[in-house]
């Protein structure tokens, strides 16, 4: 079996980890240090944009903010953001035993689980994507994911039906209750993944942190997953890019013009693998319980929240285009779609509400 890995964020979460205990004093140190130096300014405007940088979550993210030239960035700002971050991996991770998400997976009494604000509020917005897109969006996936190969175990070949079936029956995110007391399995074998919904969210979590410390103009990257306040300057959007859906590829696809709005995207291009040349990415459907065969290289979503439209655009993945298509046009939601033609190059395919982003 090849796993195409090079990128793969999930991957990329266990080794770094393992990297990252040896590192973290460094690494703290130079994200500071990058958080504070990298500014500049225009004659035009006075303005400088500072940008924060670092790892969390398995991933890196990005964070740019602009401030006029006779303001500071607020007084230890950079340690707030990294904290946030780090606070949600650790509620919210399958790579950490202990996390509280862990934590309820192992829980196996019936009784509702407690758990943070945070995770509850994520597992609603989980809980309610499921419902719309009627089921595609699954975080009780997570037994697959691992069955799979696509969380911490190694695979050395696809599972068989019969495992496959076995593993299914433990899967539905009916089984699943929010109760004001917490978290409640009603199969207790149940287990969640949140991991194509909580990078969405940790972005809205900065935001929020962003907006209090009374910032006006930000944009606030983690893994991919994007939001962005105001203009960059004035007269002057912030802009996005979508990438080229091709592994190896940095290219820009597409650009997008955002303000005020999250920007999330799923693809089949970077965390997959393949075997007896069959292609099997990470976007599992709940009910057959195999990857998803393609027909879609990537979707975009645009919504007011990032943790949304990280779920959407999981959600269209595993509808594929034309079910997917309908769904976004129905639900007035902008979507983006790549897919490949004729094996050689892409085409792509937007619902009517994106043209309000087009570039
Ligand atoms: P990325 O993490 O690369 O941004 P996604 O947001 O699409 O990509 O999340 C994909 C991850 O979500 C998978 O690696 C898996 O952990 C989980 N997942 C897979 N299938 C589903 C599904 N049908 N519903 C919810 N989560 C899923
Ligand atoms: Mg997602």
């Amino acid at each position: 079996m090849v796993h195409q890995n090079m990128f793969n964020l999930k991957r990329l979460t266990f080794f770094r980890r393992l990297l990252l205990k040896e590192r973290v004093g460094a690494l703290i140190i130079c994200w500071v240090v990058g958080g504070l130096l990298a500014s500049c300014s225009s004659p035009q405007y006075p303005y400088k944009i500072y940008a924060l940088t670092g790892e969390t979550m398995g991933t890196t993210y990005h964070i740019k903010i602009v401030l006029p030239t006779d303001k500071n960035l607020p007084e230890n700002i950079g340690n707030e953001v990294h904290s946030c971050l780090e606070k949600i991996d650790s509620l919210m991770s399958t790579y950490q035993e202990d996390s509280e998400l862990m934590q309820f997976n192992r829980h196996k009494e019936g009784t509702p689980f407690p758990v943070s604000e945070e995770t509850k509020k994520v597992f609603e917005i989980a809980m309610k994507v499921a419902e719309e897109t009627d089921g595609a969006f699954d975080i009780t996936v997570y037994p697959l994911v691992e069955l799979w190969g696509f969380g911490k175990r190694e695979v050395s070949a696809p599972p068989s039906e019969d495992v496959i079936k076995q593993v299914l029956a433990n899967v539905g995110y009916k089984k699943l209750k929010i109760l004001p007391e917490g978290l409640k399995k009603e199969d207790t074998e149940m287990q969640c993944d949140l991991s194509a919904v909580a990078k969405g969210y940790a972005v809205d979590k900065v935001c929020e942190l962003l907006d209090l410390k009374g910032m006006g103009s930000y944009m606030v990257e983690v893994g991919g997953e994007v939001k962005v306040k105001g203009e960059k300057l004035p007269g002057q959007p912030w802009i996005v890019g979508i990438e080229y859906p091709e592994p190896m590829s940095r290219k820009v696809f597409k650009r997008v013009q955002l303000k005020d709005y999250a920007m999330a995207t799923s693809g089949n291009y970077r965390n997959y693998f393949i075997w007896n040349g069959k292609r099997y990415s990470h976007e599992i459907d709940p009910i057959t319980g195999y990857p998803v065969p393609h027909t879609l290289a990537s979707v975009s979503v645009v919504h007011r929240s990032c943790a949304f439209a990280d779920a959407y655009a999981t959600a269209f993945m595993v509808m594929g285009l034309e079910k997917a298509y309908k769904f976004a046009e129905e639900h007035n939601i902008p979507a983006f779609f790549i897919y490949p033609e004729n094996g050689v190059t892409f085409s792509y395919k937007e619902t009517s509400s994106w043209k309000n982003y087009r570039l």
